[in-house]
């Protein structure tokens, strides 16, 4: 059952319960104080009249000691008639014989047996569709017990009530309509918000994920609403990030089988030019070379992607280093480099790094730019000592990068030019391989480059001051 059926549902029948049992409450008890006061007024007519009887009794002269059974009847009707309208009374002997009756009096006389001389006692009678209520009394006149009996009519009353529960019923009805049309629509506003982030959620079910619910109510279905996109956008950024991460995953491998591709085909092709013909000795060392030169280039790209894997896994020890002891380590290595001049010039400092892996990384930038560069260029290698930290940076002036490239180039098998790569051994992996580094040291690869006027390749090192790193 639908959750805003059950507020209906629940609102309806506490309401039908509370007016149900009001109205019953409500009626009974006007009902009953109406009763209390016939029942009162019932009793003090029976007390005038026991007056009248004892009083006329006395009054009427009498040849007899005792008072006379036709006499007694004749004091019945003048009480009856003395009443304005329709007053009923019976007057019986000691045996409950009756000697005087108005006409229609005809309840049973068991009621006469509980009566004594100090009580007055009544009851509620019915006859038919009228209700009265019967009093009776003792009277006491010229040594005879006799009983009086009156009736007093309260079919009014009582109609009274059955109109009142008529009227209550109707209320009811009326107001159980009304309800079950106010509650309908307060029921669907209450639970609009459930039915916006049912639909929310269905719609992510289907894979929409950038579809967010709609707050309508400042509410805690509106906090939860709110909740429920944030969760919906964490959802999406994470999903995002894994399908990005298969993306990358099938580029991965569609660049790395193709990598392989083209030195294979090159080694199996000329290893079969060697095996199936008698080539003459500059031929055979064309070949042998480029089985050879191919065969170096899978060794280093198989060099580098362990590097890279081992990256990945990440779990480094940093440690203070001297700036100079790296920039003296990359003279040692570049410093009669061919073809190019390296420009070395750095501020005095300490970093807190893993050495070799920062070292490679520099050599990466290093020979990158001196692939790029023309003949005779210059790399310039500096650091400079920041407010939060070191800066490395590596500039050359050869043949820059294009703009739309720049943000590729750190993808593993990425080449700007494939071929001039490929011819300087190159696979693509460097790059890859300063980014997974520099992220274990908590830092960014920085490109600058304009083409044909050169590139700059730059990273931070942050300070650590002392603190414990990961
Ligand atoms: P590779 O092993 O091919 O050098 P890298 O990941 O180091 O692989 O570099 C990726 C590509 O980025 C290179 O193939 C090259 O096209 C381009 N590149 C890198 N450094 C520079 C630079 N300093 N100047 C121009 N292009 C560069």
């Amino acid at each position: 059952m639908k959750f805003s059926y059950k507020i209906l549902l629940s609102t309806v029948l506490i309401m039908a319960l509370a007016l149900g049992v009001s109205g019953y409450l409500f009626v009974n008890y006007v009902f009953d104080a109406s009763m209390t006061r016939e029942v009162g007024q019932a009793l003090d007519e029976s007390s005038i009249l026991q007056f009248a009887f004892e009083t006329a009794a006395l009054n009427i002269p009498s040849k007899y000691a005792m008072l006379q059974n036709s006499t007694i009847e004749e004091i019945g009707i003048k009480l009856e008639a003395s009443g304005q309208g329709g007053r009923l009374l019976r007057i019986s002997d000691e045996e409950g014989r009756f000697l005087y009756a108005s006409e229609g009096f005809a309840q049973e006389i068991d009621f006469l047996m509980q009566i004594d001389k100090e009580t007055r006692i009544y009851q509620v009678v019915r006859d038919g569709d009228s209700y009265y209520i019967q009093t009776g009394t003792m009277l006491d006149a010229l040594d005879r017990v006799l009983y009086l009996e009156t009736l007093h009519d309260v079919t009014g009353i009582y109609e009274e009530r059955r109109q009142g529960f008529h009227i209550y019923r109707q209320v009811t009805v009326f107001m159980l309509l009304t309800s079950i049309a106010v509650m309908w629509i307060i029921s669907g506003w209450i639970t609009k918000p459930i039915r916006l982030l049912t639909r929310a959620t269905k719609k992510m079910a289907a894979g929409d994920y950038a579809y967010r619910a709609k707050r309508v109510s400042s509410d805690e279905l509106g906090q939860l609403t709110i909740d429920f996109n944030r969760m919906a956008g964490a959802l999406e950024k994470n999903v995002e990030q894994l399908e990005n991460e298969v993306r990358a995953r099938e580029d991965f491998i569609g660049a790395f089988s193709h990598e392989l591709k083209t030195p294979l085909t090159s080694i199996i092709g000329y290893a079969d030019l060697l095996r199936s013909r008698k080539l003459d000795d500059e031929k055979q060392f064309l070949s042998a070379n480029y089985i050879y030169t191919e065969g170096k280039r899978l060794e280093t790209m198989a060099f580098r992607l362990l590097d890279l894997v081992v990256m990945k896994r990440g779990a480094l020890e940093r440690q203070e280093v001297d700036v100079s002891e790296l920039f003296d380590y990359l003279r040692r290595m570049y410093g009669t480099i061919e073809g190019v001049t390296l420009d070395i010039s750095y501020d005095a400092g300490q970093v807190c790094v893993e050495g070799n892996l920062l070292k490679s990384v520099l050599l990466n930038l290093i020979d990158n730019a001196h692939k790029a560069s023309k003949e005779n260029g210059t790399i310039e290698v500096r650091g400079e000592r920041q407010e939060d930290g070191y800066v490395f940076s590596v500039r050359d002036y050869g043949v820059g990068i294009p703009a739309e490239e720049c943000s590729r180039i750190t993808e593993a098998f990425y080449m700007v030019d494939k071929s001039r790569s490929r011819s300087r051994n190159g696979a693509g992996l460097g790059l890859s391989l300063c980014t997974q580094v520099l992220l274990l040291h908590d830092s960014e690869l920085m490109i600058e480059s304009t083409l044909g006027e050169g590139s700059c390749f730059w990273f931070l090192i942050r300070d650590t001051n002392g603190e414990q790193v990961e």
